[in-house]
């Protein structure tokens, strides 16, 4: 039986996806080879990565806007080195909503100054900071849009005089924002894109080429941009599906089609977490995350029931990361609305049996 898979990331992919990446694996375009099999300079291969790169930038709303897409190796954290070492010449903001822009901050220091611009963490990251300043003569603002392990979301974005760079690995492609106010956004294919393997980098050419230091041709945007993001290897199995996956987002309505669906699969969740004593949701109302919702049991000696109930249900991958406990209903793209059912329908049992 397959499982109501809320599982944080790597995580629940599109099912048609799964089918056509497998079929890919055996034989490749009707070629008698494998996906992963093949030179990446073969005109097969050519074609999956600029098809990759240009929805990408299509479903984002940034194609002929300056804007390049790239597949990197390395998961979002050898971006937090990579941003740096590409813009930071002086100073740089970061606003800390958690453990991802806590690593972030920790690499961003090996080359200049950083300023903590706004943080959440004297209540253990359960809001978005707000009504802070952004100083003047950033070389540019720092922000993960997500907060996968605490569960918050910003709504809003600050404006800045200086490049707004934003780490999207876990709410990339689920709701519709102006992406042209960022210039920089990166995110890990394992939640919204593909399997882990790849790192979507989009960035705006003009705000490269201004650091003086000089950088390994490796973590030098500019390198993989001169070579159509081919520089060395691309992981091609993760960029096959990264486009696939891609390619069902738009055949479904892009990310306006799937922002409704997952703003119906939050409020369910987050109403039933609401209205049910059994449970206690854990991040502040007002930045609840439509990916990641975190709650616990109020009465933790029920625990073992809930447990087995969810076990009963098929469900797989609630447990919340350990920095915070409890529970963590991860609901990417590809998870339905019915799998988001199931997991209510237990939630209001407990309550009947509590
Ligand atoms: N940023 C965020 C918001 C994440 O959720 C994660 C991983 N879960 C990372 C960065 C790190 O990604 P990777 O494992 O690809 O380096």
């Amino acid at each position: 039986m397959k499982k109501h898979n809320f599982s944080a990331g790597p995580c629940i992919l599109p099912q048609e996806v799964l089918l056509k990446a497998s079929e890919a694996i055996m034989d490749f375009n009707g070629s008698g080879l494998s996906l992963i099999e093949i030179s990446h300079r073969s005109k097969d291969f050519v074609a999956v990565m600029e098809k990759a790169r240009s929805l990408a930038l299509e479903l984002l709303g940034l194609e002929g806007k300056g804007y390049q897409a790239l597949f990197l190796h390395g998961g979002a954290s050898l971006e937090f080195l990579m941003v740096a070492y590409n813009l930071l010449e002086k100073k740089a903001g970061y606003i800390n909503t958690g453990t991802w822009s806590d690593k972030a901050i920790k690499e961003a220091k090996i080359f200049g100054e950083v300023v903590e611009v706004g943080s959440s963490k004297d209540e253990n990251f359960n809001f978005i900071p707000k009504g802070y300043n952004v100083p003047k003569g950033l070389d540019y603002l720092h922000l993960t849009s997500n907060n996968t392990i605490f569960g918050t979301q910003f709504k809003k974005f600050p404006v800045t005089d200086c490049p707004l760079v934003c780490d999207m690995s876990s709410d990339i492609f689920s709701r519709v924002l102006d992406f042209s106010q960022f210039d920089l956004i990166y995110a890990g294919a394992q939640k919204n894109m593909g399997p882990a393997g790849t790192t979507l980098v989009v960035v705006k050419e003009d705000i490269l080429g201004k650091v003086s230091r000089k950088i390994p041709s490796m973590l030098d945007y500019q390198v993989h941009i001169s070579k159509d993001s081919m520089f060395n290897t691309p992981a091609v199995f993760p960029v096959f599906t990264s486009m696939l996956t891609l390619e069902w987002l738009k055949n479904l309505g892009g990310i306006e089609a799937i922002e409704k669906i997952n703003e119906k699969k939050a409020q369910l969740l987050y109403s039933e977490i609401d209205l049910n004593p059994v449970f206690d949701g854990y991040a502040n109302k007002d930045d609840r995350s439509i990916m990641n919702a975190t709650f616990n049991l109020t009465e933790q000696d029920l625990k073992d029931t809930f447990e087995s109930m969810l076990k009963e249900a098929g469900i797989n991958g609630l447990n919340g990361h350990r920095s915070v406990g409890g529970y963590r209903a991860s609901m990417y793209n590809a998870l339905s609305l019915e799998s988001v059912g199931v997991l209510v329908d237990v939630m209001s049992e407990m309550e009947r049996k509590g």
